[in-house]
């Protein structure tokens, strides 16, 4: 259909924000301790859409560290470089239904990561990164991200420390697919990289911006500059559609009828093709590490702006 009108954006960004500011279930994620002290009530909401109008309420200046939403971009960033076919056969598309930091689906599948959405894939992902060394690997991931926001992102240095003093559950998985054959380069080299990705800081303006790239066919719709392709684009939503919102991506479809991400600081990236970005920031999860307001604040808009890509009309 068309797309709705600035003034119907607007509204429903405020409706869907008072909807679901009463919901004060789930848990900020503390097994990254510096990320413990988040405050639970941040609340924001932002809309960008393909035609550079962006619209927000609440806190979507506040910055967090974009964690699992940067392996939708950083994998965007790698099909560019490398091309779809290779990856489905290296990573794979399909879900694992298993949550996002299981050792246990690499066991179960021959130590195939399966989809670049949980940490399996998403290391494997970032060893495919183009680059000479690790820094050079860094430099590329954070310029491409840069590109798909329309600014110079920053790593958050307290979160990257703290994460690498506490992710051995990420060195293990990166050993264990070192074991399999399945990264070619030095596994806590890639560990180090994949948890620098995470900790770049993003406000929920900039992922909005973000999605609205992969809405745009790969134009960043303020910059105006081509960040990747089409085909990737619509490859990225396919794995999303499949994988972003780890085990319950199937729930998701069901309910928001579109392609988004995750993160386990509370952010929730969601696309609708050739129109808008969603973005939503609030920190306390789901069993699962998805931000319980995002899913009911994402719900509403999907419906209420006509975006389900499964509704007839
Ligand atoms: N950096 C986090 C991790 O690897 C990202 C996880 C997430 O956001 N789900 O555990």
């Amino acid at each position: 259909g068309a797309p709705p009108s600035s003034d119907d954006v607007a509204e429903a960004i405020h409706v869907a924000y008072d909807r679901s500011l009463d919901l004060t279930d789930g848990a900020v994620a503390d097994y990254i301790p510096e990320l413990a002290d988040t405050s639970p009530d941040l609340f924001g909401i932002c809309v960008a859409e393909v035609d550079g109008t962006v619209q927000g309420v609440g806190d979507v200046d506040h910055p967090f560290t974009i964690q699992s939403i940067s392996k939708a971009f950083v994998w965007a960033l790698v099909c560019e470089e490398i091309g779809d076919e290779k990856l489905i056969d290296l990573i794979g598309v399909n879900n694992t239904g298993l949550a996002f930091d299981s050792v246990m689906s690499l066991e179960l599948n021959d130590g195939h990561p399966m989809n670049p959405m949980g940490n399996a894939g998403a290391l494997a992902t970032t060893a495919l990164v183009p680059g000479d060394s690790p820094d050079e690997q860094w430099e590329f991931i954070r310029k491409g991200l840069s590109r798909f926001a329309g600014k110079d992102l920053e790593l958050d240095e307290a979160v990257y420390r703290s994460e690498s003093a506490s992710n051995q559950r990420n060195q293990g998985i990166a050993r264990l697919l070192e074991g399999y054959g399945r990264i070619g380069s030095n596994p806590l080299d890639v560990v180090d990289v994949y948890t620098k990705q995470c900790s770049l800081l993003v406000t929920a303006t900039d992922i909005a911006v973000m999605g609205a790239t992969l809405a745009d066919g790969g134009i960043n719709p303020i910059t105006g500059a081509r960040v990747v392709s089409e085909t990737v684009c619509h490859d990225t939503l396919a794995v999303l559609a499949a994988s972003g919102l780890y085990q319950n991506s199937g729930e998701w479809l069901f309910r928001i009828g579109l392609p988004g991400k995750s993160g386990v600081t509370g952010g929730i990236v969601t696309i609708a093709p050739g129109k808008a970005g969603i973005a939503t920031f609030s920190p306390r999860l789901d069993a699962a590490g998805n931000s319980v307001r995002g899913q009911r604040a994402t719900a509403y808009l999907s419906r209420r702006l006509g975006f389900d890509l499964f509704a007839s009309r």
